[in-house]
């Protein structure tokens, strides 16, 4: 009961060839606690592709069908400062007793455990207990057993005694599924071809792709439209482009430096010199461009110069573009170098 979050579901997990075993084996656990060979039942798999959710899953099922169970779920970093605190108040017995009496303990994020001897002393000794008295013991892992170092041993293998499965990346088929289940929560519709486009440009987790309908959704009813595929892109372009945003002004006043021939110290200075204030208004235009910083904070690395300044230098750049193929060509390669 305690820690579990109600809108964790089966119902609302998807399934999917990504997750196919380990979704059975939860929903074996849950409909038999400690009764099947399944114990403990270890999942494990990168971030964001649905560790918590399919543990938490399990959970309030047991709650819901077996009344007179005591189902706890627990992160294994709240359960390592539950423990330290035990030791410092002197309430170890109080500690353990508590996790003695739980008929299906969920344990989450195990790797958290890695290195901390004292706090795996004592989950050994209450995962004996539980074992050995028919409850269940779930667990999540960001990694595969074999490989989780600073681990003992005896735990490993204890591990072993159940089920391991893993969660994978989610295929298309589930991208689009979990898409689609997403939006119908929210009443939303939107075409089949926005769900497509979505689904083959986040291929990475769960997390991400919810993400990026949170962006739509917001996007959406901040310019009171419908999610559309012009809508799309450009919030996709947003999202991928505030990740690639690693370019920081230094390098872009190197790179422009570089290319024109020109001192970092004279892309600062005060001079007024064509030959250099030209390779400036470059630098500028890219800074508003390839950073989140602001009109102010780019004039503050030009020397201080005041926002108008840096204003007018993308204007000018921007107009200088349409005009001039040269100048359109030069800040292609320019652009090129920081991708
Ligand atoms: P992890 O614990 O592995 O980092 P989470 O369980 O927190 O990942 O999942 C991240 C998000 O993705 C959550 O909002 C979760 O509800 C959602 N999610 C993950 N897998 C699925 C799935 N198969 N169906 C529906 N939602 C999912
Ligand atoms: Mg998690």
């Amino acid at each position: 009961d305690l820690y579990l979050n109600p809108t964790y579901s089966f119902d609302n997990y998807i399934e999917g060839d990504c997750n196919r075993l380990a979704r059975s084996a939860g929903m074996a656990v849950a409909q038999r606690p400690g009764v099947t060979s399944f114990n403990p039942l270890l999942i494990y798999g990168g971030v964001g592709l649905g560790k918590t959710h399919l543990v938490q899953a399990i959970g309030n099922h047991i709650k819901g069908h077996h009344h007179d169970k005591f189902v706890l779920y627990v992160s294994s970093e709240k359960f390592t400062n539950q423990f330290i605190n035990a030791i410092k108040s002197n309430t170890l017995q109080d500690f353990t007793d508590f996790y003695m009496k739980v008929d299906a303990l969920i344990l989450d994020d195990v790797q958290f455990l890695s290195g901390k001897e004292k706090t795996q002393d004592t989950f050994f000794h209450i995962f004996n207990h539980l074992h050995q008295s028919g409850r269940q013991i779930i667990m999540t892992s960001d990694r595969r057993p074999s490989e989780l170092q600073g681990l003992q041993d005896r735990l490993l293998s204890r591990f072993k005694w159940g089920l391991t499965a893993d969660l994978q990346q989610p295929d298309f088929e589930t991208r689009i599924a979990i898409i689609q289940r997403k939006l119908q929560a929210e009443g939303i519709y939107i075409e089949y071809s926005v769900i497509e486009y979505i689904a083959h440009s986040v291929n990475t987790n769960v997390r991400e792709l919810e993400g990026v309908i949170i962006s739509l959704m917001a996007q959406a009813s901040l310019v009171r439209r419908d999610i559309d595929l012009d809508l799309a892109k450009v919030v996709m372009k947003n999202i991928v482009t505030a990740e690639d945003r690693e370019v920081n002004i230094d390098t872009i006043q190197e790179i422009v430096s570089d290319y024109y021939d020109v001192s970092i110290a004279d892309l600062k200075g005060k001079s007024r010199k064509k030959e250099l204030v030209y390779p400036r208004q470059v630098a500028m235009y890219f800074a508003k461009e390839l950073t989140d910083l602001s009109l102010k904070s780019i004039g503050y690395h030009f020397g201080g110069r005041d926002h108008s300044t840096v204003i007018h230098a993308i204007q000018t750049i921007s107009d200088l573009m349409e005009q001039d193929d040269s100048v359109k060509d030069a800040v292609q390669k320019i652009r090129s170098t920081f991708s």
